[in-house]
Parts: structure tokens; C-alpha cells; sequence
């Protein structure tokens, strides 16, 4: 058919919005680049009869929703193990400081080409140094890119950051698929000055909060996070009281906040009486033993909560699967019962609710008029697509990627493999230990 109009069929379909459905045909205006049609009980012999692209034993599901990741940090992949919360960061920041602005830009380059084959579409990113904005463009991803700000100090200073930060967004790519937004990165790094002028701007923002206990010790004044930033000779910020009380009347749906596992119910209470989301990382929660999230008290308070992948630096490669699997493990171990939380439940967060924690409406399910940002996903011969896709795809299972309608050709690696020996010096200079005698953690050179 030459109608202009793109058509998938596969034997699964997760709609995520409804229930699993068998041999579906999805149709995508690419001009709009919206889904126009979902059709079921379409066979296979009819889908060629339309022209349709055939993912055989494939599941078509939407996209991940990556709420909160860090694509620069691709070549740091978790090099490290065993350390607390403040050792890990110093760490990471010690590493950091080695690479020179190509090797930040190939790590990003790496990452953005690294989450579009493993079913990422869009992505919530925190960005350092703003390459991730160059290297969102340039791989097609939808998303936002939130750059990061830093500083505990007065009015002034707050206000001088947040021009730069600016300026700096200014000179970023943006376009109908990328945003820009402004991420203050912690409060045991930014005090509330900055906090107050970055909401002012009325851009949408994202903070790492109550990640650790580490950061709860400093939020007291004391402790080994509270320590390492003295002795580094950086001024702490002065939090008079919790973060989350002290910022309530800047809160709301444009903030998503990040972590949380320390959170007591009542400032989940706040979190949900201002609309402000969630991002959940378990895998980054778990390996640094920062704890885990209560999703049940997140669920009881109401919070939006979408799943992100977080630093490599902590959670490893780049993986939206063993991230949902992590989520699943984390959450079930604790609750005692296998059907909670549920598939349907997991995929949502790392697809709907995601986007609608980073504020889209109309992104990550397959409806009529959403964003055509699709995947088919291997599932081989199954009884439950829903079952194989989040027990058992990988982001090797990837077969075809659709961003706004536009095939991403995930097939070929070439991209994918250059960037990788792109990225390699980058790696290697972050692989080389840490001396780990006298050295404080809490810059961000
Ligand atoms: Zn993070």
C-alpha cells in the first residue's frame, strides 16, 4: 500500500493501556509521527497483503521511558564495588576529573546510542557537561535534558549560576523531540538559594533526594558525606530543616525527585500533596546499599513513579530490562507475594507513568493519536508475551525501534559498535585506580 502510512505486525502486542493482544497490526502516520491504528486477530497473511513489516515472534510494545539517567557516563559502566555512598562519589568524581571534553562527549555519544538499542526512546537525562543534549540529537531520542547545576551559595551567587546554566542551555540542540530543563544535583551539594532560583526560571527540574544515609547523616550536620565536603574545603550547604519541607511551596508536577529511599511517610505526604514524581533507580539503590524505595507507602501517598536506569557509574550497563527485573526482585522479595508488584504494574512505570512523571501525556502506550515511539521485542514462541518480555527479553532482543515514527535501524550496529571504540579511551583512562588514602570526595571539577 503507498498510502504514506507505516504498518507493524507481530503475533504479540503489550498496549500497556490494555491488556496483552494477539497478531496486531499497528499503523503510524510517520508525517505526524503518531500511532493512527491498533489492530488485533490480524493475520499474518493479511498484514502482507498491506505491506506491513512483519517482527515475527516479537512482541510491538511502546518504548522505555528512561525517568532518570546519566548517558555520559556510559564508559564508566560500574568499576567500581564495596565502597559507602560518599566513597563511591568521590570516586566518581575523581574519575571524572581524567577525562577531557572528548572523551565526555564520546561516553555520551555511546550512551545515547547505547539506551536506543536496548528499547530506550526517551530519556529524563541529568547532564554535567550538556554533551548528553548533542548526543540525544544525534541518535533521534525524545527527551529532556536536565543540566546540572551545583553550589551552596547565597542569593547572588544562586542567581549567577543559573545565568550560566542558561546560557549554556542556549547553546544546546532543541528541537521538537528534545527539551531542556535544569537539574540541582543534591541537597548535600546545592543549597537552597539555588534550589529557589532554578524553580523560578519555570523550567521543568530534576534532584537526586534522600538517596542515602549517608546524605541523611549530612542533612544533620555530621557523618562521612558531611566530613569529606569539609575537608575538601567546600562550604556544605546549611539545611535548616528536611530539604522537602524547606523547598514544599516549589514543588509540583514539573520536578521530579529523585531516589527517595530515605524518605519518611509524611515527605512522601508532601511529594504527593504538590504532585511532584518520583523516579525510582532500584538498581543503583540496591548496589550502593542506599536501601529501597517503599513503593508500597509511595502508592499508598499517590506519587507518579517511573523507572530510570540512573549513572552507569552505579547501575551498571545501560539496561531498561534488568532494571524492571531489579524493580520486580527488589519490590517482591519484600512484599512476600508473587503477584505484587505485577508485570503489567513494572511495565507501566517504565513506560506510561515514566512519561507521565517527566510531564508527557500523550507517550508510552500504544493508543491512537500517542507518539509512535515503538519496539519489537523478541519473545520467541510464548503463552504470555507479557511473562517472556519482562522475565526474559534483554536489550539483545531488541529488533526494531520506532522514535516519532521514524525507524531508528537498530539492525545495523555500525553506530553503535563505533561509538563503543569511540568511547574506549575514555574507558580505559577511568579504569585506572583510585588512590584511595587523603582524598575527599564532594567536587564536581
Ligand atoms: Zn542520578
Amino acid at each position: 500500500m503507498s498510502d504514506g502510512l507505516l504498518r507493524w505486525w507481530a503475533p504479540h502486542a503489550l498496549p500497556v493501556t490494555a491488556p496483552p493482544a494477539r497478531d496486531v497490526l499497528v499503523t503510524v502516520d510517520p508525517a505526524s509521527g503518531r500511532i493512527v491504528e491498533l489492530q488485533a486477530k490480524v493475520s499474518r497473511e493479511r498484514a502482507i497483503e498491506l505491506g506491513a513489516e512483519l517482527h515475527d515472534e516479537c512482541a510491538i510494545a511502546p518504548g522505555f521511558v528512561d525517568t532518570h539517567a546519566h548517558l555520559e557516563y556510559a564508559a564508566y559502566d560500574a568499576l567500581v564495588d564495596g565502597l559507602t555512598f560518599t566513597q563511591w562519589i568521590g570516586d566518581h568524581i575523581h574519575r571524572k576529573r581524567r577525562l577531557a571534553p572528548e572523551h565526555m562527549r564520546a561516553s555520551a555519544e555511546l550512551g545515547a546510542l547505547q539506551a536506543l538499542h536496548a528499547g530506550i526512546t526517551t530519556v529524563g537525562d541529568a547532564s554535567f557537561s550538556g554533551d548528553a543534549a548533542h548526543a540525544m540529537h544525534a541518535a533521534g531520542l525524545r527527551g529532556r535534558v536536565y543540566l546540572e547545576v551545583f553550589g551552596s551559595g547565597e542569593d547572588d551567587q544562586a542567581a549567577a549560576t543559573v545565568d550560566a546554566a542558561l546560557r549554556q542551555l542556549d547553546g544546546l540542540p532543541s528541537s521538537d523531540l528534545l527539551e531542556h530543563g535544569l537539574s540541582p544535583h543534591a541537597p548535600y551539594t546545592v543549597g537552597e538559594p539555588l534550589y529557589r532560583r532554578v524553580a523560578s526560571t519555570g523550567l521543568p527540574w530534576m534532584t537526586h533526594l534522600l538517596e542515602s544515609r549517608d546524605e541523611l547523616a549530612f542533612l544533620e550536620g555530621r557523618g562521612e558525606l558531611f566530613d569529606s565536603l569539609t575537608r575538601a574545603g567546600i562550604e556544605p550547604p546549611q539545611w535548616m530543616q528536611a530539604p522537602i519541607d524547606a523547598l514544599a511551596d516549589v514543588l509540583g508536577p514539573e520536578v521530579v525527585a529523585v531516589h527517595l529511599t530515605q524518605a519518611t511517610p509524611a515527605q512522601l505526604e508532601v511529594l504527593a500533596d504538590t504532585g511532584t514524581a518520583l523516579a525510582h533507580c532500584p538498581r543503583s539503590n540496591a548496589r550502593l546499599g542506599c536501601g529501597r524505595l517503599d513503593l508500597e507507602l509511595v502508592d499508598r501517598a499517590g506519587i507518579m513513579v517511573g523507572l530510570g536506569t540512573d549513572s552507569p557509574a552505579s547501575s551498571g550497563p545501560l539496561d531498561p530490562f534488568a532494571e524492571l527485573r531489579c524493580a520486580l526482585e527488589v519490590h517482591r522479595a519484600t512484599s512476600g507475594d508473587a503477584t505484587w508488584p505485577s508485570l503489567a504494574r513494572l511495565l507501566r512505570m517504565a513506560t506510561l507513568d515514566a512519561a507521565r512523571a517527566l510531564g508527557y501525556s500523550d507517550l508510552g502506550s500504544i493508543d491512537v493519536d500517542s507518539h509512535a515511539d515503538l519496539v519489537a521485542v523478541h519473545v520467541g514462541t510464548c503463552d504470555d508475551p507479557l511473562a517472556a518480555y519482562v522475565l526474559g527479553a534483554t536489550p539483545a532482543s531488541v529488533q526494531a525501534v520506532l522514535v516519532a515514527g521514524r525507524d531508528m535501524g537498530v539492525r545495523d550496529r555500525t553506530r553503535l559498535e563505533q561509538a563503543q571504540a569511540r568511547a574506549r579511551d575514555a574507558r580505559t583512562l577511568l579504569a585506572l585506580p583510585v588512590r584511595r588514602e587523603g582524598r575527599a570526595a564532594g567536587t564536581h571539577a
